[in-house]
């Protein structure tokens, strides 16, 4: 069980007059101009029903990218019945041959489709070319690569066997379809929930979220050249509730990888439950879900890190990242220097559209977004709890675009201490220096979540004491560094309580969920 060992993609900056920079402008210019013609991709068919929706950017909602087809009930039981019809011929492929595609699909996107992947990514998805490139260029390239390597651990992890007795564990895919349902916000983890079902062997039926079928398109098309059997992933843009009810109801239903909010999440939760008695295996159901990200500092830390944690946390791609930093807790004996340099690093920012590469800061990807965060920070202006100390203002006629925005709060437990906003808007309370492990506390028990969270601190007692009251506060956490940006192979990514099942993305633990291990015991 040998494959090439991986190394993490190396990050492209895009720098001013490199050749990079050019070509990738170029590819922008090229998708801006012509209006895609987006199908399902359903068996060895390319869907195109005629119910066309259109494709915008949200810093230009006025320019269609293009339309996608959009699917019914029909399509969703095609898909289903299109994976199960490829699921023997797949499952019983050899190893290699399955990991060939994928090691072929990453080499696809880190050089031919590169560009393509960053492009669509930047303008479905409003991302500066710094964040698509960490997304759908790196992160999905290494989910590839590294899922390779973890999924042939896997297979070479075998029981003890004696003279007398063989005895072998065979890592079978589950007996059924899995359905994948993914997010906007990161088109790796929207490539990576079904590729690494289908890559321990499994068929899928994979739903994105509308706002991300823009380079979707690319992924699947990468998937397909690199020769992914017509069938094994099966891309819909259907009704969530009526794919959900169809799926769910289904026999075969063995399992769904999801990311997205905890309110769906636990509604699929729900209905898997009642509908126990349909299926023929219990089925797998790994989540990542939502996050209220903390940043804490203890008076020891070094305030110039701090303020950079918190304003690269808070405010990478808007805000919309299930890690990013969304209430900090600063003592007060710190306060007034990290405020300084938030600052300097504020005016820094500029806010605008992904075609100007020096705007750090694009759009919130759609309307009902936009209304759900800037209420909040229209509540924060009128709150006697809160004061809006930087940013706060926003503008839609062109673009979803609001500015990085910092409310301070003396109640650490005012609402945006506590609930999940999903854009760039940080909150910050300041704590007496003197009272650190009860801030701790309110830390731990402020929020549901338990995704990502920092601690800034010079002083290892500090830390420790860090490190236990806050052992279940995140899944992922971090010390003198920012919550967000976790690199496949370095940091494995997941939360537990309200914020999924912890099956961290991109290792063994999320690999292992995609099998049914067959124990065979042959005796001589
Ligand atoms: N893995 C990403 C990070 O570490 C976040 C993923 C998400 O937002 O779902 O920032």
């Amino acid at each position: 069980f040998s494959v090439p060992t991986p190394k993490n993609e190396p990050i492209n900056s895009y720098a001013p007059n490199t050749k990079e920079r050019e070509a990738l402008i170029a590819k922008l210019t090229e998708m801006r101009s012509i209006v895609a013609d987006v199908p399902m991709y359903i068996g060895s068919e390319e869907v195109r029903t005629g119910n066309k929706q259109a494709l915008t950017s949200p810093h230009d909602h006025q320019h269609i990218l293009g339309y996608y087809h959009e699917g019914d009930a029909t399509h969703v039981n095609q898909a289903i019945e299109s994976s199960l019809a490829a699921r023997e011929a797949w499952a019983n492929l050899p190893w290699e041959n399955r990991m060939a595609i994928f090691l072929k699909a990453a080499d696809l996107s880190a050089t031919k489709y590169r560009n393509e992947l960053n492009a669509s990514t930047m303008l479905g998805q409003s991302k500066n070319a710094y964040q698509a490139e960490i997304d759908a260029a790196c992160e999905w390239i290494d989910f590839l690569r590294f899922n390779v390597h973890f999924a042939t651990q896997i297979y070479a992890e075998q029981p003890i066997s004696s003279d007398y007795v063989w005895n072998r564990l065979e890592y079978r895919p589950l007996e059924g379809f899995v359905f994948a349902v993914t997010p906007f916000n990161f088109t790796a983890i929207a490539g990576n929930l079904p590729a690494s079902a289908a890559l321990m062997g499994n068929v899928v039926v994979w739903k994105p979220s509308p706002q991300q079928i823009y380079s979707a398109n690319v992924l699947m098309k990468i998937l397909k050249e690199a020769g992914l059997p017509d069938g094994v992933i099966n891309l819909i843009y259907t009704d969530g509730p009526l794919t959900g009810d169809i799926v769910f109801n289904h026999p075969q239903f063995a399992g769904v990888h999801f990311t997205g909010s905890t309110k769906v999440f636990q509604h699929i939760w729900k209905t898997i439950g009642e509908n126990i008695h349909k299926y023929k295996s219990y089925p797998r159901i790994v989540g990542e879900t939502g996050g209220k990200d903390f940043v804490v500092a203890h008076k020891s830390a070094d305030a110039k890190a701090l303020a950079v944690g918190l304003v690269r946390g808070a405010f990478e791609y808007q805000g919309q990242k299930c890690s990013a930093a969304s209430r900090a807790y600063i003592p007060n004996t710190l306060w007034e220097q990290t405020w300084e340099y938030v600052q300097a690093d504020l005016n820094e920012i500029k806010v605008g559209p992904v075609e100007d590469f020096s705007n750090f800061v694009n759009a919130v990807i759609d309307e009902k977004a936009f209304d759900k965060i800037t209420t909040y920070i229209a509540n924060a202006k009128a709150s006697d709890k809160a004061k809006v100390i930087a940013g706060g203002n926003y503008d839609k006629s062109k673009g979803y675009f609001i500015e990085p925005t910092i409310i301070l709060t003396e109640d650490p437990h005012y609402t945006t201490m506590s609930e999940e906003i999903f854009g760039p808007v940080l909150t910050i309370y300041v704590y007496d220096a003197e009272k650190y492990e009860e801030t701790l506390d309110i830390v731990n028990t402020t929020s549901d979540y338990a995704l990502t969270g920092a601690i800034f601190s010079q002083d290892r007692y500090a830390l420790e004491v860090a490190n236990k009251k806050l052992v279940n506060a995140a899944g992922n956490f971090y010390i003198n560094d920012k919550p967000t940006g976790a690199v496949v192979g370095q940091q494995p990514f997941g939360g537990a309580r309200a914020s999924g099942t912890n099956d961290k993305a991109g290792s063994m633990l999320n690999l292992l969920r995609w099998v049914s291990p067959r124990t065979i015991k042959e005796t001589f």
